[in-house]
Order: structure tokens, then C-alpha cells, then sequence
């Protein structure tokens, strides 16, 4: 009797937050030998029907054969997942201890994930036939459905519609168009792709300047091999030459280049500046495109058609099959790390896909992270340096201004509204920046001393004056602010402190004569008024400009020549250990926008602590003095990159259940082997109560990488088990970028 063959057993992820992957026999009806890995199948999961994708093939299983269930439908000829991102799925499940059906699931755009197949992209068009226009609508009268199409595509523009347009009209305009095609009024046409051309002839490059010149040689010596670089170069000072000249000729060559820019760097602006300095087809991916759009750009890179791809942080995960060059602009921004979910860092996952596909990569920034610059330290990044600033403009000048017993206008000092006039007199433009919206973050009875709070979360609410509403910035929870105490009936309410709606409230009582526009996420919650707010002041239409973190970014505002923090001292005494990174940060990239043409800049910080170290360091030598100084703080207190950490998060309805739960995932660790890993906690969180949920956190720290995930992969797989596992809601972050 012949051996009965072994059975086939496929190895799927499946979207759902459980760690590994599940195992199922092939489908009825389908040829083993047809399966490749990063294929997509239909599966039966729990009561209903998932897609996930094929790993692999075995020829054994840790489940029963006969127990397992057969896949209900093999989805694609071909595989959507190729061996580049198959590799980089399994690690990044690996590396952020993070379920691999998420993992894989957060790697396919939504239509695939749904099971569409690729070609879904495709975005068919339809448009009137000289014919179809010479028609008459009313010849129609038996077919009003057709006759209603007609005139509805007569009124678009060029006469021509999409399927998902098409859809808008309701259930009967598929078959209306169809009789039109039918009658020769219509016909299908090719739909320009999705590329972002100027259309025009490129604009032609700068000449480069020495120290850009030889940022690129460097670069273009390494191009067939993995090697990261660090460009550290100033604000205004042509990084954005040196990525566009190294884009254009990677692309010239036929490879890909894939660009990662912060979520508030992708500006209209800078895509402008892309479009018209590159004549290679590239895509944008970002959060405003429809499933359709984002899958068409997908498929576009995935086919090698795409050279340039564009886009934020999770773009990190585009096909690449002809990859040339990875380039990561203004990699400190913290916006490259996911918060939530599959907490990946978008600047560390694109390192190791350039190591992966040996190519360069190029983290750029005027700021670099210290980890980033710890690597450069420890001669693992090349470091390339662009020391000044590129054209004409000079470097602007900074100082504190010490607001001890200065009187203060509404966050105003007297000295910096004086600069503030005689800027503004001047005819240019004024820039001020504070990291607190709204009216004032709190408010507060005179006559009793009640404070308006959050109901779900330990915090005070905001009061928006504008609206008349308080608002939890942690919830999103809100209500109508009333005119009197609701606990004692008073009328005098006060608010304390000020938020960016005040100061320009203050802005208007100072300076009538002036416009003045307010930039942050309550003055730009419409779609495109953002957009419109910079067109404008980029116009010079508004002499002063006050506004979040929103305003400091990658804007090019030539007017401007005094920018200025009216609160440093925030980021001074913060819990958080990067909170003094992230402040140097920002001073830098606020103190960027001023004076980045012919005019010098000026710029002003006011705090409560001018002698403060890190400030006198950062504003008497510099960034990178600063960054130095910062970097031993941190070896001294060993905390990263000296150290790693990854932070387990619990959360209930209850303050004890995340407590005990941590406490007997700690209890489960020290049973395990953890050399050299220290535990710290259970402790609650800095903010211990969000949106009606207790949380607390057990922070795992160790010198050693390899000893903290040594730990981890023992540990993680059994935490489910614990007693009071199904109690809370549980995640772990790796590498965490935040503490709270
Ligand atoms: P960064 O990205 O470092 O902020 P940009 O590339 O935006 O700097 O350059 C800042 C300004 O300097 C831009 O207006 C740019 O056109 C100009 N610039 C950059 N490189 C050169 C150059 N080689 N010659 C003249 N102007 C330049
Ligand atoms: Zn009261
Ligand atoms: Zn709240």
C-alpha cells in the first residue's frame, strides 16, 4: 500500500488580535501547486468570512488534521505581498511583538484588505461621444433614467464621470449608462493615471552649492548598497535640493525612490515643488485619498511604474520593486510613530527595509533625533552637514526674554510687544506660536472655586470661547459653557490662562489696524483652510500669525522675520524624559521660519527660566552642542538610546483591574529568565483616568536589545492566560516614544 501522501496545511495571517498565524487545509478545488505565499485567501473565522493572507505551506500542524477547515476560496493568481514585504511583515511582527494578522492587515491598502483585487484601482471613465452631445435629452422621453444621465454628464466637466461618481447617482444609473453606450453616446476611455505631473517641462535644478554637492556624491557613490546617512542641515539651508537632485536620478535610472514626510510636512507646497522639479511619475499616498485612489498608488508602485512615491508614515509599507532610495524628511518628527494599535516607528521600519533591499537611506532634519545621532556617534549612519543656510538668507538671531515680574498682556510681554509693532510697522510679518488651543485651558468660579473638569478624564476642560463650549482635549467629550457656576448659580466665571483663541482676542485689542489670522485645529477644521490660511499669509495678507505646532513646520513664509514662543516653559519641566528633545526641537524649526529671505530674523522666547541649562546651551552653541549635552544627561541616567524600553499598557472600567493585572504580568516575568531586564511599576498613568477608563503601565527597560526581547518573546505569548487578562484591555509598545 502506497504511503498516503502528506497533507497540505496552510500557514494564514489573520486579521485579529491574536499572536501568530492559523492553519487551514487548501480550498476544495484548488491545485496546492498554484499557492505561493503573500497570496490571498477567503477564510472561515469565528461566525464569518476574513480575508487573510498565506504565509507558507507545511506538512504538519499543531491542530489535528481532521479538526482544521478548509480555506472557502483562494483570491489571487498572483501574490499581493511580495518576498520583500512577506520578510518585512514577519519581522515587524516580531520586533513590535505586535499580532501578525494586524501586522499584515496594516500592510495592505483598505480594497485589498476587503478582498478586492488589485486591478479595483483601476478607475474606468466614461464620457459623452460628439454624438452623445449633439443628442437631445428630450428624445428620451420613454427612458427618463437615461435622459436624466444625460443631462447630469452634459453639466460635468468634460462630460465624463467615474464608477465611484457614477455610484452617487443611485442603483439604476449602471444600466442607464450602459443603454447609452449601447446607443454609441458614450464611450469608455483610459483614465489618466494618478500621477502628479506638472504637466509642464520640469523646472530646470539650482546649481548646487559645494556643501550640497557633496551630500549628493556621497549619496550616489552608495547606491546599490544599504547605507544610512544623516543629513543634518540647518533650516533654509537645501536639504530639499539635495533630496530632489538624488530622487531625479535615482529615478533617471529606472529605480524607485520612496519619500516619508511628516503627516503636517505634506503640503500642496511641497508637492508643487516635486511636481515641478521631477518629470517622473510619482504618487502621493496620504489620509485624504479615497480607498480607490490610495489602492491605485499602491498599484502603481507595486508594478515599478511609480518612481517617486510620496507620503506619511504609513507609506513606509509600499511595494518597491525596483527600490533605489529611501528618504525620511524631518525623521525627529514624532509623527513617524504609531500611537495606537500596531505601534511601529516609520523611520526605524524604513532603516530596516533599506538594509533589506540594499539601498541608502537619507534621514533628514535640522534637528536630528538623539537616537539618530547617537547611531552617527557610534559610526553606524554616515553623517553628511549642511552648515548654512542656502541663498541669500542669514541666520536668524534668538534670545529669551526673561518674563519674570514683566507684566504680561494676555502671554504678551511689554518688550515683545514693542518688537512685535515695530516689525509690523515695518510691513512685515510676525509669527507667534503656543502649543494650547482653545480660550483658556481652564475655567474657574470667582465666588466658590469650582473648576470646569472633564467628567471622564482627569483633566480640566478648555474653554472655547468662540463657541461657547468647554471641551476635553483628551476625549474629545464636550457641552455648552454656561454663563453662571454650576455649583453655586455665580456669574463669575474666569478663565485662566490663555490658549491661542485668547492672544489673538489680545492681538485685535493691540493692533486694529493689522489682519491677523489664527492657524490651529479649530481655525482650520474645514477642509482646505489651511491651505487657504498659508496661501495667504504666504501673500503676505496677514501681518501677524499666531498659532500650534501646526504653524512651525516646513512652511515657507519669506515675510516673516520674527517668530516667537510665548511659553518655553512647558517643555522645561516636563515627566517626560524627550520632553526637553522635543522643545529643542521646535525652537529651532520655529526659529527656521523667521527671516528665510532677504529680511534678518529675529526670535524671541519667553520663559520663567532663561538661566535654564538646556536653553543657554541650545541658544548660546547650538543644536548640536545641545544634543551632545542632552546625550550624556541621558548615558548618565541610562535612559535610551542608551537603554531600550517597551511599555505594557493596561486599562478598565476600574482603577484596581489594570493594577493587578500589571502586578501579575510582572509576577509572570520574574518566574521568567529577565537578566538584565529591569521592571518598573505597575504604576497609573501620568494621566490616570481617559475617557471614563483607568489606566496603568509596567515599564520594561535593559541595557542590552537582546535581553529586553528575549524577555518579551517568552513573556507576551502567556499574558493572555493570566487570570485577569480578559479584564482589561491590554498593548505593549516597543521602543515607546511616549510615556503617558
Ligand atoms: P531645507 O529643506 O533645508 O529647509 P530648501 O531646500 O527648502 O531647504 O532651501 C531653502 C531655500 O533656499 C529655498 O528657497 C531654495 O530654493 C533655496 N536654495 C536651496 N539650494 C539652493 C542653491 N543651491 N542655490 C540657491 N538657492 C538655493
Ligand atoms: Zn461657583
Ligand atoms: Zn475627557
Amino acid at each position: 500500500m502506497p504511503a498516503a501522501a502528506p497533507p497540505t496545511i496552510l500557514q494564514i495571517a489573520v486579521p485579529t488580535p491574536l499572536y501568530g498565524s492559523f492553519d487551514y487545509l487548501p480550498p476544495r478545488a484548488c491545485d496546492p501547486a498554484t499557492l505561493r505565499a503573500g497570496m490571498r485567501l477567503k477564510v472561515p473565522f469565528g461566525r464569518g468570512q476574513v480575508t487573510g493572507v498565506l504565509l507558507g505551506v507545511s506538512g504538519e500542524s499543531r491542530v489535528e488534521v481532521r479538526r482544521l477547515r478548509p480555506a472557502s476560496q483562494l483570491i489571487d493568481t498572483r501574490p499581493v505581498i511580495g518576498a520583500d514585504l512577506l520578510a518585512l511583515g514577519h519581522w515587524a511582527a516580531h520586533y513590535y511583538h505586535h499580532p501578525i494578522g494586524e501586522v499584515f492587515s496594516a500592510l495592505l491598502p483598505t480594497l485589498l484588505r476587503q478582498g478586492k483585487s488589485p486591478e479595483e484601482g483601476n478607475d474606468p471613465h466614461w464620457r459623452l461621444t460628439p454624438a452623445g452631445r449633439a443628442a437631445d435629452a428630450a428624445q428620451l422621453s420613454r427612458a427618463p433614467r437615461q435622459a436624466a444621465l444625460l443631462r447630469w454628464l452634459e453639466q460635468q466637466p468634460n462630460g465624463g464621470t467615474n464608477a465611484e461618481q457614477l455610484a452617487e447617482q443611485g442603483d439604476t444609473a449602471r444600466a442607464a449608462l450602459r443603454a447609452l453606450l449601447a446607443k454609441g453616446w458614450v464611450e469608455h476611455y483610459d483614465a489618466p493615471p494618478l500621477f502628479q505631473h506638472a504637466g509642464t517641462e520640469p523646472t530646470s535644478s539650482l546649481d548646487l552649492n559645494a556643501t550640497q554637492s557633496a551630500a549628493v556624491n556621497r549619496v550616489c557613490a552608495a547606491l546599490d548598497q544599504f547605507t544610512p546617512f544623516v543629513l543634518e542641515g540647518v533650516t533654509g539651508s537645501g536639504k530639499t535640493e539635495v533630496y530632489l537632485e538624488l530622487i531625479d536620478r535615482v529615478a533617471a535610472a529606472g529605480t524607485q525612490a520612496l519619500v516619508l514626510v511628516p503627516e503636517i510636512g505634506l503640503t500642496p507646497q511641497l508637492l508643487a515643488r516635486f511636481a515641478a522639479r521631477l518629470a517622473h511619475p510619482m504618487v502621493v499616498l496620504h489620509s485624504a485619498l479615497t480607498d480607490r485612489q490610495r489602492l491605485q498608488a499602491w498599484a502603481a508602485a507595486a508594478t515599478g511604474e511609480a518612481k517617486v512615491i510620496i507620503g506619511t508614515r504609513s507609506a513606509v509599507f509600499t511595494p518597491l520593486p525596483k527600490a533605489g532610495l529611501i528618504i525620511i524628511d524631518e525623521e525627529h518628527d514624532l509623527s513617524f510613530k504609531q500611537q495606537d494599535g500596531f505601534r511601529y516607528h516609520a523611520r526605524d521600519v524604513a532603516v530596516w527595509r533599506a538594509h533589506q533591499l540594499g539601498v541608502p537611506i537619507v534621514l533628514g532634519s535640522a534637528t536630528p533625533s538623539l537616537e539618530t545621532l547617537y547611531n552617527v556617534e557610534r559610526g553606524r549612519y554616515q553623517s553628511l552637514h549642511l552648515p548654512e543656510r542656502a541663498g541669500e538668507a542669514r541666520p536668524p538671531r534668538i534670545r529669551t526674554m526673561d518674563v519674570r515680574h514683566k507684566k504680561l498682556n494676555g502671554a504678551l510681554s511689554d518688550p515683545l510687544l514693542k518688537m512685535l509693532a515695530e516689525h509690523v510697522a515695518r510691513g512685515h510679518q510676525v509669527l507667534l506660536f503656543l502649543n494650547r488651543r482653545g480660550y483658556a485651558p481652564t475655567l474657574l468660579c470667582h465666588d466658590c472655586g469650582w473648576v470646569a473638569r472633564c467628567r471622564r478624564c482627569d483633566a480640566h476642560l478648555i474653554y472655547h470661547q468662540a463657541q461657547r463650549r468647554l471641551r476635553c482635549h483628551h476625549c474629545g467629550g464636550e457641552q455648552k459653557a454656561e454663563p453662571y457656576c454650576p455649583a453655586c448659580s455665580s456669574e463669575e466665571l474666569r478663565p485662566l490662562g490663555h490658549g491661542t483663541e485668547r492672544v489673538e482676542e489680545v492681538l485685535r485689542a493691540h493692533f486694529p489696524d493689522y489682519s491677523i489670522a489664527r492657524i490651529d485645529r479649530d481655525s482650520t477644521r474645514r477642509k482646505g483652510s489651511l491651505q487657504q490660511l498659508l496661501a495667504e499669509a504666504l501673500r503676505g495678507e496677514h501681518a501677524i500669525l499666531i498659532g500650534t505646532q501646526m504653524l512651525a513646520k516646513g512652511h515657507h513664509l519669506p515675510k516673516v522675520t520674527l517668530a516667537a514662543i510665548l511659553d518655553a516653559d512647558q517643555g522645561l519641566f516636563s515627566v517626560d524624559f524627550r520632553a526637553s528633545e522635543t522643545l529643542a526641537q521646535l525652537i529651532v524649526q520655529v526659529a527656521g521660519r523667521a527671516g528665510r529671505a532677504e529680511h534678518a530674523g529675529e526670535v524671541v522666547i519667553q520663559t520663567h527660566h532663561p538661566d535654564h541649562p538646556l536653553l543657554h546651551t541650545l541658544l548660546t552653541q547650538g543644536y548640536p552642542r545641545f544634543a551632545e549635552a542632552a546625550l550624556t544627561e541621558r548615558r548618565e541616567a541610562c535612559l535610551p538610546p542608551y537603554s531600550h524600553m517597551a511599555l505594557l499598557r493596561a486599562e478598565a472600567a476600574t482603577a484596581e483591574l489594570p493594577r493587578d493585572f500589571l502586578t501579575e504580568a510582572a509576577a509572570l516575568a520574574h518566574q521568567i529568565e529577565h537578566r538584565g531586564v529591569e521592571l518598573l511599576g505597575p504604576v497609573p498613568a501620568p494621566m490616570e483616568r481617559r475617557a471614563g477608563r483607568y489606566r496603568a503601565q509596567l515599564l520594561l527597560q535593559a541595557e542590552a536589545r537582546t535581553e529586553l526581547h528575549r524577555l518579551l518573546d517568552a513573556w507576551l505569548p502567556q499574558l493572555g492566560s493570566l487570570p485577569r487578562a480578559r479584564k482589561v484591555r491590554w498593548s505593549i509598545d516597543v521602543d515607546p516614544m511616549d510615556l503617558t
